[in-house]
């Protein structure tokens, strides 16, 4: 049955990183009827979730393998790393994909240098400070382009 008993709410979400993109994703996916754990090292970073946040929270090395089983990840179907480090989301989404075959992951990065290696890996990637580029772009309607797009 997994860590959850609501039958009506069907998707599980598990959040590793709980800095405010993080919170906000959880919030969000909560509020839209998915199942959310998040898991974050510092107990403290959970201030950050709405008081009307009804998911789970779990104190643990996202990384840690153990961590991501008593998270239920097998039962998932999507995994987000948004912690604050490239190495760390990379490794987290590697395991959801390669070892637990979990359909979606999504890793935050700051590098958008190997952007196709995790393509091919079937991870997607989100990168802030390009959709903040492209954000100011379409404000400031300058024309902005990736790299890939010129
Ligand atoms: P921010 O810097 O606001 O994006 O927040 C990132 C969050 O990720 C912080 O709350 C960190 O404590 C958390 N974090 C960093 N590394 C890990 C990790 N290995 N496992 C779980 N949480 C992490």
């Amino acid at each position: 049955m997994g860590l959850f008993s609501n039958k009506k709410k069907r998707d599980y979400s598990i959040i590793a990183g709980c800095g405010r993109l993080g919170a906000n994703l959880a919030c969000a996916l909560y509020d839209r009827g998915t199942n959310v754990l998040i898991i974050d090292s510092n107990e403290e970073a959970f201030g950050k979730l709405s008081p009307s946040f009804g998911g789970l929270t779990y104190v643990g090395d996202a990384m840690e393998i153990f961590v991501l089983d008593e998270a239920d990840i097998k039962n998932a179907t999507v995994v987000a790393a948004v912690t604050n480090n490239d190495n760390t989301n990379i490794l987290i989404a590697q395991l959801a994909k390669e070892l637990f075959h979990l359909p979606h992951v999504i890793a935050r990065l700051h590098d958008p240098e190997k952007e196709c290696v995790y393509r091919e890996l079937g991870i997607d990637t989100i990168f802030p400070g390009v959709l903040s580029a492209k954000e100011v772009d379409r404000i400031l309607n300058i024309g902005y382009q990736t790299e890939e797009e010129v």
